[in-house]
């Protein structure tokens, strides 16, 4: 098996030419490993709960970047966002609220993306798309006072079919192109955060700035 740090290297070298950036999911892992792929320069690292961000964040180096991709619980918001460079998993506007309203009250600018739901599984959590066009079609991230919408994010459908995959991550840069479409002002919208280990070639493929990938790098989790 390769090294976490060969693999970090390897990860690089295939996600460059597609101009995107490599998200290191590193949830059930510990500070050891993350730092065997921070010492390999990798500085982005992907979290889903709350509580495990919150110990490991201050036992790891400061320019790390934390982005939050797990489902976030309202009463969480206040412990993460000081660690979280970005929360990639808004699924409610009224987690969006929350958000914005602890940003004003911590001093923070909080950045996110919003998580849109187009897989097949009932499970995954995020806004459908068409509830994506209305909010910015309404344009009610005109009332953020603290937060910036860098852009979307979304999974594919856990599937064999790689044309369902495809398909997939088509409608999340089809959304992403309308919602820039409607709101051409938006600043800095410039964010597709899509796939991981089994899947992140095809979502290069289509368009994904940010790739989010754990188990190809750092091995199977033992939950
Ligand atoms: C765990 C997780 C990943 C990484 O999954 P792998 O299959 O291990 O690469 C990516 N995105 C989200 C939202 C996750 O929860």
């Amino acid at each position: 098996m390769n090294t976490v740090a060969q693999n970090i290297k390897d990860f690089r070298l295939e996600i460059h030419p597609y101009g995107a950036e490599l998200v290191a999911v590193s949830k059930f892992h510990t500070p050891e490993v993350i730092m065997e792929a921070y010492d390999a320069g990798q500085r982005i690292f992907g979290e889903n709960r709350a509580q495990e961000l919150v110990e490991k964040a201050p036992q790891l180096p400061s320019d790390i970047r934390w982005h939050f991709i797990g489902h976030m619980q309202t009463n969480k918001v206040r412990a993460v966002l000081p660690h979280a460079a970005m929360i990639e998993s808004v699924d409610s506007t009224k987690l969006l609220q929350l958000i914005d309203k602890e940003g004003v009250r911590a001093g923070l600018k909080p950045r996110v993306l919003m998580q849109v739901h187009v897989a097949a599984e009932q499970t995954k959590s995020g806004f459908l798309p068409e509830e994506l066009v209305e909010f910015f079609r309404s344009r009610q991230f005109e009332s953020l006072q603290a937060t910036h919408i860098c852009g979307i994010m979304g999974m594919a459908t856990n599937t064999d079919d790689r044309d369902r995959v495809r398909a997939d991550f088509k409608a999340i840069h089809n959304l992403f192109d309308t919602i820039r479409s409607l709101c051409p002002d938006l600043r800095g919208f410039d964010t597709i955060s899509m796939g991981m280990s089994g899947d992140y070639m095809i979502a290069l493929e289509e368009g994904a700035t940010l790739v989010r990938i754990g188990t190809a790098i750092f091995g199977p989790r033992q939950y």
